[in-house]
């Protein structure tokens, strides 16, 4: 069989970096570079590489990941590898699973390790994304696992792999749903597929997601945090600029007594998303009363956010406002997420 054209788009990040002369690790390395220091690519793709940016991905915007969307959709190769910093890819990767039709295998993948340690992870991790792109399960039920995230050797949803870690080499998990597959030996061990019902229902209702950045501010809540950053978003005229609002919430959906009348009026001047600050699981909808729990919440227009970390909440609430759809299609789009 002839070999599978897999694209390989480097965006930059760890996997891509050089010591300078002070030994300081700069992005410098570009597709062809990465690609050059994993010489077993060749015998299992074609592979074309396309250096996109060299940045951190603590530095990318919404506005790179829409055209890079763009780019993959247009690719021609039979897969496409995205290469880039770890610090967002939990972001990035589900951006794209919101953006693309999956008509591909698109796989996000990255390093923890830079290269001039010891045993980096980076050539690795590439190694291991296009194995599975070119894998048949994967290839069979492409449309059914959505982007993927690979990092050492496990593949992931995009929807819920999570950077659990700063700094360790298994920084990366899915802890509501565990990974996808598993690489041993070289081969696809397929352990289970999504459940892309959410994701489908999102992509109907927003239609085409093209249109202007559309900031959206992430408050995580802490033990008795006084919400003067929310009062100063309300006394704003133009909300700081912010076009909608996630709250990472207490336990199943709950913020401090003192902030719940804050939190109620952003609701009505802006979409906000209530998310929980626990990092994912589904949030209550009847159990808890008062003003600062659940029931009164719902009622007082926020948005629940269902089993989503605050980070993918915040990263579909962006696509929703890009998107145009009105604050009830928002709130159908979440609940989606349990
Ligand atoms: N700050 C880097 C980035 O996200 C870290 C990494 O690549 O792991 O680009």
């Amino acid at each position: 069989m002839s070999k599978r054209r897999i694209h390989i788009l480097a965006l930059g990040g760890t996997i891509a970096t050089r010591p300078d002369a002070s030994g300081v690790m700069q992005m410098g390395a570009g597709a062809d570079d990465l690609v050059a220091a994993v010489p077993a690519l060749a015998g299992l793709a074609d592979i074309e590489a396309e250096t996109v940016s060299r940045v951190g991905s603590h530095s990318l915007s919404f506005d790179q990941i829409h055209a890079l969307a763009a780019k993959i959709a247009a690719s021609r190769a039979d897969g496409v590898i995205v290469t880039q910093g770890t610090d967002t890819l939990e972001e990035t990767g589900f951006l794209l699973d919101l953006l693309l039709r999956g008509d591909k295998p698109v796989i996000v993948t990255a390093a923890m390790r830079n290269p001039a340690l010891t045993s980096p992870d980076g050539p690795g991790n590439l190694l291991a994304a296009v194995r599975v792109a070119c894998d048949p399960w994967i290839r069979r039920h492409t449309r059914s696992l959505g982007v993927m995230a690979v990092m050492l050797d496990e593949v992931y949803a995009a929807a819920d792999v999570i950077k659990a870690h700063p700094t360790r080499l298994d920084a990366f998990a899915a802890p509501q749903t565990g990974p996808l597959a598993a690489l041993v030996e070289g081969r696809v061990v397929p352990l289970g597929l999504p459940v892309r019902d959410p994701i489908d229902i999102a992509r109907n209702k927003l239609g085409k997601v093209a249109g202007r950045a559309q900031p959206v501010a992430l408050l995580w809540l802490g033990l008795d945090e006084p919400g003067a950053l929310l009062e100063a978003m309300l006394n704003a005229p133009d909300r700081l600029g912010y076009r909608g609002a996630v709250i990472g919430a207490m336990g199943g959906g709950h913020v401090p007594e003192r902030m719940a009348g804050s939190v109620a009026r952003l609701a009505a001047v802006l979409p906000t998303v209530v998310s929980p600050r626990a990092g994912g699981g589904p949030l209550l909808r009847h159990t808890y009363g008062g003003a600062s729990a659940e029931i009164e919440l719902r009622k007082a227009g926020l948005i629940w956010g269902g089993r989503l970390h605050p980070l993918k909440a915040r990263v579909l609430l962006e696509a929703c406002l890009r998107a145009g759809v009105s604050r009830d299609t928002i709130a159908e789009v979440f609940d989606a997420f349990g």
